[in-house]
């Protein structure tokens, strides 16, 4: 409701409303209206005589989640290593078995990253199990690369999401540090970013289709880092007709890693 000239009228009376905390009194669009349980004063039909004998007022505040403060994150993977496994920075510690930090050698030379762990990564504690990362196991194979000997697996978010739920912005926020530094350990020459999630959360964009975002090599943090964005494997397996797709895209992977350096 909006009421300035009312507003007015009942403070020249000398009865006490409600007005939101930070609200401009010299504005015509000052907001009267009251808390749910807030007592105020009558409709004034006649001037009144005394100040409404109330107790005070609730005041609504709203609260807006700060982004977690800066840390400084150690810098060697064991380290870092540890930091994550006690982090609780966002809401997603509240839920998880355990963080899910990311696996392979710290000399790999490709990372792939993920949206966030679900529930068989929750349980297990390795990014990319299940169906999902036998395919992507399948898919790196065919390109001569392991998780085991060359290429380093990781998400935005180190904890599960809530019903597999994709990372909310300020989640991958709070988590952003800890990605930040395994890349820059790792100094990988590419990272691969899977599925249309976890390529905004990289590329620091909202909402953009993996449509926009696949086909060009993109760069990924101070260091520049090359960025190439494809399918997500669990996508694929919904959709197996766009696995001809993922596959020119391995190519590319390929073909760029071995004019980088031979492996
Ligand atoms: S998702 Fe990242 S920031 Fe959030 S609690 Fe887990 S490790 Fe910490």
């Amino acid at each position: 409701m909006r009421h300035p000239r009312r507003l007015d009228y009942l403070r020249a009376l000398g009865v006490q409303v409600w007005v939101p905390r930070g609200s401009d009194r010299g504005r015509e669009d000052v907001d009267v209206s009251p808390p749910r349980n807030a007592v105020v004063a009558a409709p004034v039909a006649a001037p009144v005589a005394a100040t409404v004998a109330a107790p005070l007022p609730d005041v609504v505040v709203t609260v807006r989640e700060r982004p977690p403060p800066p840390i400084d994150v150690p810098q060697d993977w064991d380290g870092l290593r540890a930091m994550v496994k006690d982090c609780t920075r966002c809401r997603l510690c509240e839920t998880r078995t355990q963080t899910v930090f990311g696996v392979g050698p710290s000399e790999a030379t490709l990372m792939i990253v993920g949206e966030g762990p679900g529930a068989d990564e929750d349980a297990q504690g390795e990014p990319f199990v299940g169906r999902a990362g036998k395919l992507l196991d399948e898919m790196l194979a065919a390109i001569g690369r392991s998780r085991r000997e060359n290429t380093f697996i990781a998400n935005v978010v180190k904890c599960r999401p809530p019903g597999n739920r994709d990372p909310q912005a300020d989640e991958a926020e709070a988590c952003r540090p800890y990605l930040e530094q395994q890349v820059r350990l790792l100094k990988p020459r590419l990272i691969v970013a899977l599925g249309k999630v976890a390529a905004n959360r990289l590329l620091a964009t909202s909402d953009q289709p993996l449509s926009k975002m696949r086909g060009p090599m993109h760069h990924y943090g101070p260091d520049r880092t090359p960025l190439f964005i494809t399918y997500h494997p669990a996508y694929l397996l919904r959709s197996p007709r766009e696995k001809a797709k993922s596959w020119e895209d391995l190519k590319k992977v390929w073909r760029f890693l071995q004019q980088e350096a031979p492996v």
